[in-house]
């Protein structure tokens, strides 16, 4: 029962087989993008079934890298809920507002789906140890599924990275090592002890399987939506994992029938302290600049330099969205009013998106009667050193 048929380069098409670990396209190295049977999953798998199943991302394991049941690490994540933001709608006069609260996700944050799917793979394909570069997020999730399958976690994070974020690493048994710099030196330091210690590295879009995790967002969305997508995504945008893999689900929906053409219009929101891609946004470039002395509270967000910007840029023109800067105060104000409104305690990337569609509203870029979703991409807990 398994449908994945290989691993496909997003810029040079060639095809890799799916039966070892494999990081960026040997030859490009670009991202590599799993590629399944979907017809066959179509005919066999009715989407309103779906509702009978698990709930977490395995539900979809037809959609799934992973070969053998045995191998699905899950605590828990995904099937979050997906929030009509009622009050805060009655504050903004705006008619419909979704907050999809992935703060719920197992270690805080929408990482645990990613990571979820990615450990489970490397764990199947023989992996002993596993490295990662992280702001923060990821770092948890990889070290509680490394945990689950007794593989050891070696995390590379900022030396000011908070405290929370350490402590919850230590508390999973990960060896964890300061980098004095940003997340951009934390990967190449990753990489080369991954390389000279025989681990295997899940830096974000350099390995395939984390963004199959993330796309189970988009089906979700279209499950309980009941499988007519929204006209509005807001996303917080560091590297562009959950925007280029909602985008896939949405594609290999509409290959499998489960949905028509239509598609929302994408929203990057970043931080003005560090938006390489809404700088290579406004000024139409296919690739972005890597951003010099990032900055910005909002960990998720401080990405110098993100592998997947052409095919974020390629989705945010393909489907008419738009690419915008908010800056650190905007964010950390707009997650004291979904806390006040809506009772969720968010994390400024979840602010980002609410200050956004607050400017996009201004502008007139978002009309009345349309639905829009916002992402609480993390919750504010770990956070809490900023709230004081
Ligand atoms: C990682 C992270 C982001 C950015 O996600 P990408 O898919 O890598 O762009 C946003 N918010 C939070 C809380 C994160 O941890």
């Amino acid at each position: 029962m398994n449908y994945f048929s290989c691993l496909r380069c997003s810029a040079c098409q060639k095809d890799y087989p799916p039966d070892r670990l494999w990081n960026l396209c040997p030859d490009c190295g670009k991202p590599l993008l799993a590629e399944y049977e979907l017809d066959k999953i179509a005919s066999l798998l009715d989407k309103n079934e779906l509702k009978n199943r698990v709930n977490t991302i395995w539900r979809y394991r037809e959609l799934l890298p992973v070969e053998y049941d045995r191998y699905q690490l899950s605590l828990g994540e995904g099937c979050t809920p997906l929030i009509r933001a009622s009050r805060l709608e009655n504050l903004i006069e705006f008619s419909e507002i979704y907050i999809k609260d992935e703060g719920i996700n197992p270690t805080g944050s929408f990482k645990a789906r990613g990571l979820s799917v990615a450990v489970s793979k490397a764990w199947e394909l023989g992996a002993r140890a596993l490295s990662i570069p992280s702001a923060g997020n990821a770092a948890g999730a990889m070290s509680a599924y490394a945990a689950l399958a007794n593989l050891s976690a070696h995390i590379y994070m900022p030396e000011d990275v908070p405290q929370s974020f350490l402590t919850e690493c230590r508390m999973f048994g990960a060896e964890i090592t300061l980098v004095d710099g940003l997340i951009t030196e934390c990967g190449k330091q990753s990489i080369e002890d991954a390389k000279k210690f025989n681990r295997f590295d899940l830096s974000t879009l350099k390995e395939p399987y984390r963004l199959e995790g993330k796309k189970t967002m988009g089906y979700e969305l279209a499950e309980q939506l009941n499988w007519k997508l929204p006209e509005v995504i807001i996303y917080p945008t560091g590297g562009g994992t959950g925007l280029v893999g909602m985008w896939k689900a949405f594609d290999e929906m509409q290959s499998m029938g489960w949905i028509d053409h239509h598609r929302p219009r994408m929203v990057c929101v970043q931080s003005d302290g560090c938006a390489p891609l809404v700088n290579a946004f406004l000024t139409r470039k296919q690739f972005a600049e890597p951003w010099q002395n990032a900055k910005t509270v909002a960990d998720g967000l401080r990405v110098p330099a993100a592998i997947g910007d052409f095919l974020i840029l390629n989705i945010l023109e393909k489907s008419h969205g738009v690419a915008l800067a908010v800056s650190d105060e905007e964010m950390m104000e707009a997650a004291r009013i979904i806390g006040k409104y809506e009772g969720l305690f968010v994390s400024p990337e979840t602010g980002a998106t609410l200050a956004a569609f607050m400017k996009l509203r201004e502008r007139g870029w978002i009309k009345e009667n349309s639905r829009v979703v916002l992402f609480n991409t993390g919750s504010g807990y770990k956070y809490s050193h900023l709230w004081k």
